[in-house]
């Protein structure tokens, strides 16, 4: 099955990211305009998934990642727990009505939000807004140890394709959800903005965690790619504690952690600590988890006590 043209691959390799970026968005706007955003969301995405699918099996970036690493069941338990229960709960938000009853400040008249301006722009200031608070609930994520425990649940993968795409323990993705939405709310954008930045997350997230070979050029200055993501994933953390940008880059640039190196990312990825790997025991496992004391003193004897304290 892994016989495709080298031309053909070559031209894949180029078409996949924006095509399938530019296809599904098209179709979310056409479910807005028909008034079915949920339901065409979901066609979208499942069509994304099952090309994605076909695709990591034909052309795949890292072979040895279509290997069975015996998360498959947790990876999806996560997605259907947390991640999927959140997003869904997000992108079906205005059927639903649950953001009117907990955010006020969605309503018209409040906030700053210029709900007049055209929707392709609220949108792109949506998605700009809503990634400075996404990124910053990552980068801290990565930094302080109480909310990386976490974030590891993610990280402890040691491959990458779209059945990990909504590994997230349920406290991350809450995380991530009130920061990143959160000041959507304070800044009084309406509840279609919410969506398609939801909805775009959502393709990215999929798009990024991929494991299909697929070449970027620029678009990787600009936007999440696969190729970045995958040294986000590294164990070395001079490589993996960089890219921190859900959809696009604007905030790694302004906060220096963008990263991109013209080599193969690596192969090897994952998290330094041992992860149970069960579902159940990974959802408790940040809440019991102790990290091993800081290094101690070489010699003791010569730490005698200071007479000024
Ligand atoms: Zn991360
Ligand atoms: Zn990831």
């Amino acid at each position: 099955m892994q016989t495709i043209p080298a031309n053909l691959r070559i031209f894949l390799s180029w078409v996949t990211w924006p095509f399938l970026m530019v296809t599904c968005i098209a179709a979310t706007a056409y479910g807005f305009a028909i008034d079915r955003p949920a339901l065409v969301f979901t066609i979208a995405y499942f069509i994304m998934a099952t090309i994605l699918l076909v695709l990591e099996r034909v052309m795949p970036h890292e072979r040895e990642w279509n290997e069975n690493d015996g998360q498959t069941f947790a990876n999806i338990a996560h997605t259907l727990v947390t991640k999927g229960t959140v997003q869904t709960c997000i992108v079906f938000a205005s059927v639903i009505g649950i953001t009117n009853y907990i955010t006020p400040m969605a309503e018209p008249g409040h906030g700053i939000w210029p709900r007049d301006w055209p929707m392709a722009v609220q949108i792109l200031m949506g998605v700009v807004a809503a990634e400075f608070g996404l990124y910053w609930g990552h980068h801290i994520a990565h930094k302080w140890r109480p909310m990386w425990r976490f974030h590891a649940i993610h990280h402890s993968v040691t491959r990458l394709w779209i059945v990990n795409t909504g590994r997230f323990h349920f406290i991350d993705s809450f995380k991530s959800v009130v920061l990143g939405l959160g000041i959507l709310t304070l800044l009084g954008a309406p509840l279609e903005v919410m969506s398609w930045v939801s909805a775009i997350t959502a393709y990215c997230g999929m798009l990024t965690h991929c494991n299909v070979e697929m070449r970027f050029g620029f678009l990787s200055y600009l936007f999440n790619t696969p190729e970045l993501h995958r040294w986000h994933h590294s164990k070395d953390l001079r490589e993996g504690d960089k890219n921190f940008g859900e959809n696009i880059m604007l905030w790694d640039w302004v906060f220096g952690t963008w990263f991109n190196e013209n080599r193969r990312p690596p192969v090897n990825i994952g998290i330094k600590e041992t992860m149970p790997p069960g579902f159940v025991q990974q959802l408790v496992w940040p809440f019991v988890h102790r990290y091993p004391p800081k290094t101690p003193v070489q010699n003791p004897v010569q730490t005698v006590p200071d007479a000024a304290e």
